[in-house]
């Protein structure tokens, strides 16, 4: 598998010798079951923990810095190396304990076993904390979008930039916002709640992550819950489409890990992006998954649903079985609109399937599409209160449906970028957003299209256009000559050099901003860096050092002093997730320009998807069973 070419790798062999003794799970490893694995190198073997709470004996360990009966934890060595990098980050180094590799799989749909105890009504209060009256739920996310073809890579600043928070800050700073705020909406609402925060990475859509911040974050994840054990449940965040250097599946990846620190039977709940890329080894590691219902996206409801669901799993009220099938078929998100048919049809289907007895969430994952992987392609999953033949079944029936529908999800209906211009200016009242989907960064896209902007300068707009685009070297040619003087200069095309091309403007510098600035969006902050505004007859151009919410933001252009809602016409870099638009803007667009986020996949280069693949591959017959 793709997570043995991962440079942590070896950290994480070494690991999985001591943690499986130091968990007392069974045996050491022995050489050759796992190559690179040495005998020897652990701790010495314990008796199983006779409970859940097995985890105690670990927090302990990790705490010490010694294995259990006082012997040096030889396992830790190989962790060592990295330690100066995760000092650089702040974490305490006897929080460090990172990497996990095999131990225990669930295979297949199996039922979420059930501890007997918390199955007595009477009980259940007084079991369903430890060493308390509350249940304790580890809570962590880590989430991007990978596009595999982006020539932007992924680094820890990325996550960063955009919000890298440990314990407590985590609760300090994304309450009421994605997935994270939903948990905790949830938790408050349920009363028996106490989160344990671990870790929140949220990163913008962009390449592969890189395989040191891969490791960093692997590390802080399954660290922090060492240092939050025991704990009786564990909710996590991930994207789904996610992948590294080395690692073409981060969701599972991290999944994996945290089921082996935890062992088999503790909930572990999985909140997805619909967009992910459902693999066997997510599934295998989820006790229960739950994805968004809704395009635009809706992180918060989706982040209540899962913990709702996790609590109730948590205090054995129900015993999630999965069932799950890939659909070979990929489409990009033209028509990925949940507001209207064929996807409002498709996961309109998987409502009415919750309404059945027994069923718990039912989610249709229509994967990103720029995303060069094994396993890809698009997936129905089901999950059922303890029958993994209806959840088999139901996920069966849903991926047929979609297949059934494979043709309208690639009814492509953009105008070219002249028409688009020339329909939103002629609308009787605005602001009309044009969406520059081919560009969008939340699709790992640049945001440094010019495409728009050039059909813009070859016409006549009665009022204010707003533009979005991403170019350092403008933002500091700006700033260098200051608000109010004018300057000529090329923007955009710095960061695609497959689709991009540059234009020369002659610009009045109507601001700058040289401190870095964020936008708002549905996940949280994203940076901005350091902006400028420039005006070209009605065009106003939001020069950025850095990507944001790709326009959709009102407040960016707020801070320059332009009301949005005045505009005729708002260019956004995403397909349908201004939701912040919403209340001011008149209509909606979408555009067909070239770009990094295009509908035509075929201008890729595909090396690891799985073929065939609709509509990469003819591939008429095909039915989930
Ligand atoms: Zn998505």
């Amino acid at each position: 598998m793709s997570g043995g070419n991962h440079p942590a790798g070896v950290l994480r062999l070494h690991l999985w010798a001591c943690r499986s003794a130091i968990r007392g799970t069974g045996r050491p490893v022995r050489p050759g079951r796992h190559p690179g694995a040495r005998a020897g190198a652990g701790c010495p073997v314990r008796p199983p923990l006779r409970n859940y709470r097995r985890g105690e004996d670990l927090r302990r360990h990790a705490q010490t810095g010694q294995c259990p009966g006082g012997q040096i934890p030889a396992c830790l060595h190989p962790a060592r190396r990295l330690l100066p990098q995760l000092r650089s980050h702040g974490d305490r180094p006897s929080r460090f304990l990172g990497g996990a590799h095999a131990g225990h799989h669930r295979r297949g749909a199996q039922p979420h076993r059930k501890r007997t105890a918390r199955h007595v009504p009477g009980r259940i209060r007084r079991l369903a904390g430890i060493g308390g009256n509350k249940v304790r739920i580890a809570l962590a996310q880590v989430w991007q979008e990978t596009h595999t073809f982006s020539p932007l890579p992924t680094g820890l600043r990325e996550f960063e930039a955009n919000g890298l928070y440990t314990g407590r800050d985590i609760l300090d700073r994304t309450a009421g916002v994605g997935e994270i705020g939903g948990f905790l909406a949830a938790a408050n609402a349920d009363g028996d709640v106490e989160p344990v925060p671990i870790v929140r990475a949220w990163a913008l859509s962009a390449g592969r992550i890189t395989a040191q911040a891969l490791t960093l974050l692997e590390a802080r994840l399954v660290a922090g819950l060492v240092m939050a054990l025991p704990v009786d449940g564990v909710f996590l965040s991930l994207h789904g489409a996610t992948a590294a250097d080395g690692v073409d599946d981060v969701a599972g990846y991290l999944l994996q890990s945290v089921r082996q620190m935890v062992g088999p039977d503790l909930p572990v709940v999985a909140s997805l992006d619909h967009h992910a890329n459902i693999t066997r080894r997510i599934v295998e590691n989820a006790t229960a998954l739950v994805g968004y219902r809704t395009l635009p996206h809706d992180p918060f409801d989706t982040g209540e649903r899962a913990a709702r669901l996790l609590f109730a799993t948590v205090r054995g009220e129900v015993s999630p079985t999965i069932g799950w099938h890939k659909i070979p078929l990929l489409a990009p998100a033209d028509r990925g609109s949940t507001d209207e048919p064929p996807m409002h049809t498709w996961f309109d289907a998987a409502r009415r399937m919750e309404q059945q007895p027994g069923v718990l969430a039912v989610s249709p994952f229509p994967v990103q599409p720029w995303l060069d992987v094994a396993e890809l392609g698009w997936s129905a999953v089901a999950v059922t209160d303890h029958d993994p033949a209806q959840a088999q079944q139901l996920a069966a029936e849903l991926a047929n449906q979609a297949w059934a529908m494979r043709a309208a999800f690639w009814d492509i209906r953009r105008l070219p970028p002249a028409e688009a211009i020339r329909q939103a200016a002629a609308a009787p009242q605005g602001p009309i957003v044009v969406a520059d989907a081919s560009d969008s960064v939340l699709s790992g896209a640049t945001g440094d299209s010019t495409c728009l902007l050039r059909a813009l300068l070859q016409q006549e707009i009665g009022g204010l256009a707003l533009v979005p685009i991403v170019d350092a070297p403008a933002v500091e040619a700006a700033i260098n000559a200051g608000a109010g003087q004018v300057i000529t200069v090329p923007v955009g095309g710095t960061l695609d050099r497959l689709f991009g091309q540059p234009v020369t403007i002659t610009a009045r510098v109507e601001g700058v901003a040289p401190a870095g600035m964020a936008a708002a969006g549905p996940w949280g902050s994203a940076e901005l860096g350091r902006t400028a505004l420039l005006s070209v007859g009605a065009i106003r151009l939001l020069v950025s050092e850095r990507r944001g919410f790709g326009g959709a933001d009102p407040e960016v252009y707020r801070r320059f002093g332009v009301e949005p809602a005045q505009a005729q016409l708002i260019v956004v870099k995403m397909y349908f997730n201004y939701q912040s638009l919403h209340a001011l803007m008149k209509g909606s667009l979408m555009a067909d320009c070239p770009g990094l986020s295009t509908w035509d996949l075929r201008q890729f280069r595909w090396e690891r998807a799985p073929r065939p693949l609709y509509p990469l591959d003819d591939l008429p017959d095909w039915r989930a069973g």
